[in-house]
């Protein structure tokens, strides 16, 4: 059982094993499955993923709101053209991260992780990387499983509701399970999994939840774009021996106390931030 990156970190040091098998061997006993019946899920999840992230790129869909549609498949258009300046690997991701969002607003079927808000992180992050790098589907279902154990971990000490922390805790959790998910499955260490997740959960400590007229889908689907480049950037800043000043647990404990302090126009109300600017305002007004 472990509750803590550093209960995971010492579980990983005493039995000399990664942090997918922690956390597989936690979930094999205390919710009394088996390996296999694990697996299977995480092939089901990895199916819904990979369909959510590439439907709205090949099919056009109509979004609750009508705020957002489209960027999915601009973005990859714009990913394949060359003339990108993060690089294609990034913009192909975020491009996947933005489709995802789009799937969401328009009640596709997702997979909430760690919530609906940020689907688009984890999925764009995993099956990119793989892709680019030639990994697995073994190798991508260990990087899930590292991602759930980081988001159990922020859910039990902290929160994932953007409702409760803003949305740092919302696409600040999801970019931290896609960065511990990246470097599991790139060869690094568990230390270096939980710094990189450190390293992005920091980089938007404070980021506030204030979704236009109410709606899951502006700033949300920029975010997931932006959520997936700071998960690579974290993870590949953890890759390179950089650690993370401040350990993971702190970080955490840290996200959870800026998101308890945090005013409750910041907070999924619409109150605040960028959902009561005069478009904020005048969408609100629209689909109203
Ligand atoms: S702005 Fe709010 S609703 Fe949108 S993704 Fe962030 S936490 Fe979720």
């Amino acid at each position: 059982m472990y509750n803590s990156g550093n209960d995971i970190l010492k579980a990983c040091d005493i039995l000399n094993k990664p942090i997918w098998e922690i956390v597989l061997l936690d979930e094999i006993e205390n919710q009394h499955t088996s390996e296999s019946d694990i697996f299977n899920r995480m092939e089901e999840t990895l199916r819904i993923m990979e369909n959510s992230i590439s439907y709205p790129i090949d099919n056009k869909v109509e979004t609750l709101g009508g705020i957002i549609g489209g960027e999915g498949k601009a973005m990859m258009a714009y990913a394949d053209s060359d003339r990108t300046l993060s690089g294609r690997w990034t913009t192909k991701a975020m491009a996947r991260a933005f489709a995802c969002s789009e799937y969401n607003a328009s009640m596709g079927k997702i997979c909430a992780a760690p919530t609906a808000g940020s689907c688009g992180i984890i999925p764009a992050a995993i099956i990119t990387i793989a892709e680019k790098n030639g990994l697995s589907r073994q190798a991508m279902m260990r990087g899930l499983i590292t991602s759930a154990g980081v988001g159990k971990i922020i859910s039990t000490n902290a929160t994932v509701s953007g409702a409760e922390g803003g949305c740092q805790a919302e696409c600040g959790s999801a970019a931290a399970m896609a960065a511990a998910a990246l470097v599991e499955m790139n060869g690094g260490s568990p230390l270096q999994s939980l710094d990189a997740a450190a390293i992005a959960l920091k980089n938007i400590m404070g980021l506030i939840c204030d979704p236009v007229a109410g709606l899951v889908e502006s700033p949300c689907s920029k975010r997931n774009a932006s959520g997936v480049a700071n998960a690579m950037i974290s993870a590949d800043i953890a890759m390179s021996g950089i650690v993370s000043v401040i350990p993971f647990d702190e970080v955490v404990e840290a996200m959870y106390n800026v998101g308890k302090g945090m005013h409750e126009n910041f907070k999924e109300t619409a109150k605040g931030g960028i959902s009561i600017t005069d478009t904020g305002l005048a969408y609100s007004r629209k689909i109203k």
